[in-house]
C-alpha cells in the first residue's frame, strides 16, 4: 500500500495536466490494452493447452515405438543391449531419464549405465503421459516443460516390462514468448493508432471547450468586448453548448448596456441627491451654529446628558453659573454637577426621564474653603431638568439649565429690606415732620421768651436750656431724616481713607473704653487715598455703625482688635474699592447672617436693630454693597464695596432744612 502512493503521485505528475484530453487518451489506451491483453491471454491459454497435448502425445508415441523395439531384446542377457535404443531416444527428445524396466521393476536399460540392474523406485504408470505442472505464469516463458510417459513392452499379448521416458520440451515457452511478443507488437501498434485517433477526436471535442473556457475567463474579468464566438448550426452537444454560450454572451452584453444606462441614471440621481444633501447639510449646520451661538450666548448654564447621565455638551454659561463650585465637562457623569448633591441630581434626572416632563429644584452647594471663608461660601443653584424626547416618544436624555440664584436671592433680600426701610423712612419722615412742627413752635416760643426775659431773670437759665435742648433735638431730627432719605444727601468727591479715619476718631473714645485696639492698615495719612463721590456725613455714619458694632461684639473677649483695611482692586472690578472692618469677636452664627441686615433685628438688650439696615441702605445709596464674612468664634469681617470716583450730580441739601 505504501508503495502505491508515490506511484500514483508520479502518474498524476505524468498525466497531461489532468485535462479531459489526457484523460480520454489514457482511457482509450487502457481499453485497447485490456482488450489486447485479454486476447493475448486467451490465445496463449489455447496455444499452451494444444501444444502441451501435442508434445505429450509425441512422447507417448516415442515411448510406444521404443517399447516395440525393446520387446526383441527382453530375453537377451547382453547388459547394454538397450543402449542404442536409449541413444536413439536421447536424440529424439531432450531426455532427462530413459529406462527399460522388467515386470518386477528391475532396470534392464538406462541412460545412466550405473543404474542398470538396480530396482526402479518410480511407480511405473503414475507418470504415463503426464506433464509436470507449470510453476506460475512467468515460468511459462523461461522454463522447459517436464513430461513423463511410459509404454508397456508386449510380446504375445504378454507384458514383459515397460519403457519409461522423462523428457523436457521448450516448445511451450518458445510459443508463449512468440505469442506475447507478437501481441505486444500489435498492441503497441494499436495503442499508437488508438492514441492518435483519440487525440484527434478528443481535440475535436476539447477545442471548442477551450474556446468557451477562455471566453468565460474574459467574461469573468469584464472583457466582454474581447469575446468573439460564433454559433454553429450543428446538432451535437458541443454546438448546443456553444450556441447557449453565445446567447449568454449576447444577454450579458445587453445587460451591460442596460446597466450602463441605469448607472448613468443613478449617477444623475446621485448628483441631484448630493446637491440636496449638501443644501440640507448646510441648512442643518447653519441651524446648529445658530443654536450653538444662542445657547453659548445664554447667561444661564445649559448642559445636555444621555439617559445614563453622561454629560454630552455644556455651554459657556455653565462655567459662569458654577464658577468656584465645579467644572463639568462632556464625558463626566452628571453627578459631578454640584459637589455633595450628586445623588439628588441623579434622582431628579431619573424622575425626569421616567415622567417625561420637566422637573425644577434648587440645591445648596458649598464652595471650597478659603482663608477668608474656611467653611466655604454657600451658594444656591437652581436646576431645571427637561427631557429630550425622540419622535418615538422615548426619552433620549435631558437638558439641564443651571442658574446661580445666590445673587438674586441676596438682591431679593436687599429689596425686601429696602422696602421695609422705605416704609420706615416714610413713617419716620412723617413723624419727624409732625414733631418738627411742634418743635419749631417750641423753638419760636423759647426765642420769644429769651428775648422778653432779662438775662438775670430768675428762670432765664431754664428757658435757655429749653431753647438749647430743643435746637439739639431739631438737629437730631434732621439727621434722622437724612438716614431715612439718604439719596437726598450732599454728594461730593472725598478721600475715602480720610473719611474712614475721621469716623474712627469719632468712636475712638468709646472703643478705647471697651478695651478695643484699632489696627489701621489704610494708606499713610499723607498719601491720598482713593476718591469716592459720596455724602461724607452718611458714609461716616455707616463706618461709625460698623466700628461701634464691632466694639459691642468684642466686649468681654480675650482679644479685642478692630482691623481696618482697604483693597483698591476689589473683586467687583478695577473701579471698585473694598473697605474691610474685621473684628476678633464671636462672629455671626450662620443662621443669622442674612437676618442681621433686617431692620429691627437685634440680639442686644438695648439695641434698636436699625444700625446695619441703615448702614446697608447708605452704602446701597452710593451704588455700593455691604457683605459679611464670618468664622464662628474667630470674628466677623464686614466689607464695604464702593465704586471709585462715582460721578453722581451732587444734590444740594438745605443745611438749615428743618423737617
Ligand atoms: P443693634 O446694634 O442695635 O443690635 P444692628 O443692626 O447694628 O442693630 O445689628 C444687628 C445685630 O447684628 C446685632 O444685634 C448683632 O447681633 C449683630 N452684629 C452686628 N455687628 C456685629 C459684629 N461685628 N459681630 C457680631 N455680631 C454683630
Amino acid at each position: 500500500m505504501s508503495g502505491s502512493a508515490p506511484l500514483r503521485a508520479r502518474l498524476a505528475a505524468w498525466s497531461p495536466g489532468n485535462s479531459l484530453r489526457g484523460r480520454l487518451v489514457v482511457l482509450i489506451c487502457a481499453i485497447i490494452s485490456v482488450i489486447l491483453s485479454g486476447q493475448a491471454i486467451v490465445g496463449l491459454a489455447g496455444e499452451v493447452t494444444e501444444l502441451d497435448a501435442r508434445v505429450a502425445t509425441r512422447g507417448t508415441v516415442l515411448a510406444q515405438s521404443a517399447a516395440a523395439m525393446a520387446a526383441a531384446h527382453m530375453t537377451s542377457d547382453v547388459p547394454d543391449r538397450f543402449a542404442p535404443l536409449i541413444e536413439q531416444l536421447r536424440r529424439s527428445v531432450d531426455l532427462v531419464e530413459a529406462a527399460v524396466v522388467d515386470r518386477e521393476g528391475r532396470i534392464l536399460g538406462h541412460d545412466d549405465p550405473a543404474r542398470i540392474g538396480t530396482h526402479d523406485p518410480s511407480p511405473l504408470m503414475s507418470g504415463m503421459g503426464v506433464r509436470a505442472p507449470i510453476r506460475g505464469l512467468m515460468h511459462l516463458f523461461d522454463e522447459k516443460a517436464d513430461y513423463r510417459v511410459a509404454a508397456p513392452i508386449m510380446r504375445d499379448a504378454q507384458v514383459l516390462g515397460f519403457v519409461r521416458l522423462h523428457y523436457r520440451s521448450d516448445e511451450i515457452s518458445r510459443r508463449a514468448v512468440f505469442i506475447v511478443s507478437a501481441t505486444a507488437g500489435w498492441g503497441f501498434l494499436w495503442l499508437l493508432i488508438g492514441a492518435t485517433v483519440s487525440t484527434l477526436y478528443v481535440r475535436h471535442i476539447t477545442r471548442p471547450m477551450i474556446v468557451l473556457t477562455e471566453a468565460a475567463g474574459l467574461i469573468s474579468v469584464d472583457r466582454l468586448d474581447d469575446v468573439h464566438l460564433e454559433a454553429t448550426d450543428e446538432p451535437d452537444e458541443l454546438s448546443t453548448l456553444q450556441r447557449a454560450f453565445v446567447h449568454l454572451v449576447d444577454a450579458l452584453r445587453a445587460q451591460r448596456l442596460e446597466n450602463a444606462r441605469l448607472l448613468e441614471q443613478v449617477l444623475g440621481l446621485n448628483a441631484d441627491l448630493q446637491v440636496r444633501v449638501d443644501s440640507v447639510t448646510a441648512d442643518l449646520r447653519a441651524a446648529h451654529d445658530h443654536l450653538e451661538s444662542v445657547v453659548g450666548a445664554l447667561e444661564e448654564g445649559v448642559l445636555s446628558c444621555d439617559p445614563a447621565g453622561v454629560i454630552r455638551s455644556v455651554n459657556a454659561g455653565l462655567g459662569r453659573q458654577l464658577g468656584g463650585l465645579s467644572t463639568p465637562r462632556p464625558g463626566d457623569p452628571i453627578t459631578v454637577l454640584l459637589p455633595g448633591a450628586g445623588d439628588a441630581v441623579r434622582a431628579v434626572l431619573e424622575q425626569t426621564l421616567a415622567g417625561g416632563h420637566g422637573v425644577s429644584l434648587t440645591l445648596s452647594a458649598r464652595e471650597p474653603a478659603t482663608e477668608a471663608a474656611p467653611d466655604g461660601a454657600e451658594r444656591e443653584i437652581a436646576l431645571r431638568f427637561a427631557p429630550i424626547v425622540a419622535a418615538d416618544g422615548v426619552a433620549r436624555g435631558a437638558v439641564v439649565t443651571v442658574n446661580d440664584e445666590t445673587e438674586r436671592r441676596r438682591i431679593e433680600m436687599q429689596f425686601r429690606r429696602q422696602d421695609r426701610l422705605v416704609s420706615l423712612g416714610t413713617l419716620a419722615a412723617g413723624l419727624a415732620h409732625e414733631l418738627g412742627n411742634h418743635m419749631h413752635i417750641i423753638q419760636g416760643f423759647a426765642k420769644i421768651l429769651q428775648k422778653r426775659m432779662p438775662a438775670e431773670a430768675e428762670h432765664r437759665e431754664d428757658v435757655d436750656a429749653i431753647a438749647e435742648e430743643n435746637a439739639r433735638a431739631v438737629h437730631l431730627l434732621r439727621r434722622f431724616l437724612q438716614f431715612a432719605r439718604p439719596d437726598e444727601g450732599a454728594h461730593a468727591p472725598h478721600d475715602l481713607h480720610a473719611l474712614v479715619r475721621e469716623a474712627l476718631s469719632f468712636c475712638r473714645v468709646e472703643l478705647k473704653a471697651a478695651g478695643v485696639t484699632i489696627d489701621d492698615r489704610l494708606a499713610p495719612a499723607e498719601t491720598p487715598g482713593p476718591e469716592v463721590v459720596c455724602d461724607a456725613r452718611l458714609l461716616q455714619q455707616a463706618f461709625i455703625n460698623l466700628c461701634l458694632n464691632a466694639g459691642d461684639a468684642m466686649r468681654g473677649r480675650p482679644e479685642r482688635r478692630l482691623t481696618v483695611s482697604c483693597d483698591d482692586t476689589a473683586p467687583g472690578g478695577r473701579d471698585a474699592i473694598a473697605l474691610r472692618f474685621a473684628d476678633t469677636g464671636p462672629g455671626v452664627p450662620e443662621g443669622l447672617r442674612e437676618r442681621i441686615f433686617d431692620p429691627f433685628f437685634t440680639t442686644k438688650s438695648t439695641g434698636t436693630g436699625l444700625g446695619l439696615s441703615i448702614t446697608a441702605q447708605i452704602i446701597a445709596a452710593h451704588d455700593g454693597h455691604l457683605s459679611l464674612e464670618s468664622v464662628e468664634d474667630r470674628g466677623a469681617t464686614f466689607t464695604v464695596t464702593l465704586p471709585r470716583g462715582r460721578s453722581r450730580p451732587p444734590a444740594e441739601p438745605d443745611p438749615e432744612e428743618v423737617p
